[in-house]
């Protein structure tokens, strides 16, 4: 029998639910003078009657349990967290700050307009920052998280097109999408259609306008598109789509690479949205709130969601009479926290401070794909912005893959890169540094996938076998997939 802390950090910590032990609370309150009132569901006994096996633990239980585990987390805080089209970039202490300022963090999202003077104000003021940031006439930051925008944006470009008597039912994505961009067209009840990827990484023109018909009602496009390559083409392929009678949505998601230097407005494009949590330093990831501000073209400004801000005789109201609006995607107004994080970032930085994060969120990427490009294999010759992404050419007839290499990071320190997207790149490891690190955190990175790649030479099963200084192992992902168990149960069961 080993000693129950003999793997230190490392051992496992046990479920609360086994760890119960009958009689312990975390609070005592007095006995209720008003037997009647109810206790608002705090009492214990409640839940222990509700809940089967419900645990019962001290205060200080409960808070070595959760204190332990986040001690297992990794986070940007920690070091590079390389994860590429997530911008997973530092979030100044200063935007946090802002965002607890007693009146916006406790400000109701009931409260009378003559109390909200404030909050309002704020989501104008960002709303129009947003709109310059992408040339876009206008914005609104209801929609909560990216896949929200752009369900957002297709649903206006539904209404427009039927407003305009159009029957037009193909929306056009290309292979290299997110996911969530034909996720959304199909929301919306549209038929998806791939457009291919040229040779250069770019989207092929010649397909696209082969195919741009009277039965299209758009293209979804990113930009820089999920390879980290700008597409330079934008405002001739923006043109096209317009003379066939369509309209060019463009995911935002990667403007951490654009901000300052390039305006989809600009190019012709009728509605994008934003990840204020990707771009514009938030905090994201574990299923934190998300902010995916939607920004249109004058065309498509009377179709935005309600109730949008205004700004009359000196006072901000909320408007909720726009009789061609795509109504509410969520309730109340949006993530406000998020928005104040954004907005006090934009403002910190200025016009010059904002482009210069752009300038070295790309300098820093091509910085590692210079590096890595002796030890890994860049999927395109094509010069990529804000993110590298690599195939696994490296790794043939080595019996390594993408996923090991991926593994294997974690016992140098790192979070693993995004893999395997975009589907168009066999075996992709997609990274994305941020203007965040300083050139010691890159070299750290450098020499561990150096590293790496000599252990794939020299000793392969020990990065098949990765990772090894986790408290848990290599994972079945397929049998946590198909047999997942979510619910806990007693072991007499
Ligand atoms: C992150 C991302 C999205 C979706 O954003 P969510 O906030 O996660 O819904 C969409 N497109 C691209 C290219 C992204 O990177």
């Amino acid at each position: 029998m080993t000693a129950p802390r003999e793997r230190g950090l490392r051992e496992r910590e046990r479920l609360l639910f086994e760890v119960s032990s009958p009689g312990r609370r975390g609070i005592d309150l007095p006995p209720s003078e008003y037997p009647d009132a109810g206790t608002g569901g705090i009492d214990g006994r409640h839940l222990r009657a509700e809940i089967d096996g419900f645990p019962e633990l001290s205060e200080f239980d409960v808070v070595r349990h959760f204190t332990r585990l986040s001690r297992w987390n990794y986070a940007i805080d920690l070091g590079l967290y390389p994860l590429g089209s997530c911008t997973m970039k530092y979030n100044p202490r200063f935007n946090e700050n802002a965002a607890r300022i007693e009146g916006f963090a406790c400000s109701h999202p009931l409260a009378a307009e003559e109390d909200a003077q404030g909050t309002l104000a704020l989501i104008h003021e960002l709303e129009r920052m947003l709109a310059e940031i992408t040339g876009m006439r206008a914005v609104s930051l209801q929609p909560p998280a990216g896949a929200s925008g752009e369900q957002t944006g297709v649903m206006m470009m539904r209404s427009l097109l039927a407003d305009r008597g159009e029957r037009r039912s193909i929306v056009l994505i290309p292979d290299s999408a997110h996911g969530t961009n034909p996720a959304s067209a199909r929301l919306c009840g549209f038929g998806v259609e791939t457009v291919p990827s040229g040779a250069n990484g770019r989207l092929d023109v010649d397909a696209l306008r082969t195919r741009l018909g009277p039965d299209v009602a758009g293209l979804m496009l990113t930009n820089p598109n999920t390879l980290g390559i700008f597409e330079d083409r934008i405002a001739e392929i923006c043109a096209w789509v317009h003379e066939a009678g369509g309209l060019v949505y463009m995911d935002g998601a990667n403007m951490n690479a654009l901000v300052g230097v390039h305006r989809a407005g600009d190019a012709g494009v009728d509605v994008m949205h934003l990840n204020l949590h990707k771009t514009f330093s938030t905090p994201h990831g574990g299923g934190g709130p998300g902010a995916g501000a939607v920004a249109v073209a004058a065309a498509l400004e009377p179709y935005l969601p309600v109730p949008r801000v205004v700004h009359e005789n000196g006072r901000y109201r909320w408007q909720e009479d726009r009789p061609r609006s795509v109504g509410r995607v969520a309730t109340f107004h949006g993530h406000f926290g998020m928005m104040v994080r954004a907005y006090a970032y934009i403002l910190a930085l200025g016009a010059p401070g904002l482009r210069r994060n752009t300038e070295l969120a790309v300098l820093n990427s091509r910085y590692l794909r210079r590096r890595l490009s002796d030890t890994m294999s860049p999927a395109y010759s094509t010069p990529s912005l804000h993110e590298v992404v690599f195939s696994d050419r490296h790794l043939d007839g080595t019996g390594v893959t993408t996923i090991d290499v991926a593994k294997r990071l974690m016992d140098y320190g790192f979070h693993a890169p995004t893999v395997y997207f975009p589907l168009v790149v066999k075996g992709a490891i997609m990274i994305e540094p941020t203007e965040s690190e300083g050139k010691h955190e890159l070299d750290l990175f450098v020499a561990a996938v150096e590293a790496i790649q000599r252990e794939v030479r020299e000793e392969p099963e020990r990065v098949r076998s990765s990772p090894h200084t986790t408290p848990i192992g290599r994972l079945d992902e397929a049998a946590a997939a198909r047999r997942p168990v979510l619910r806990w149960r007693r072991e007499e069961e």
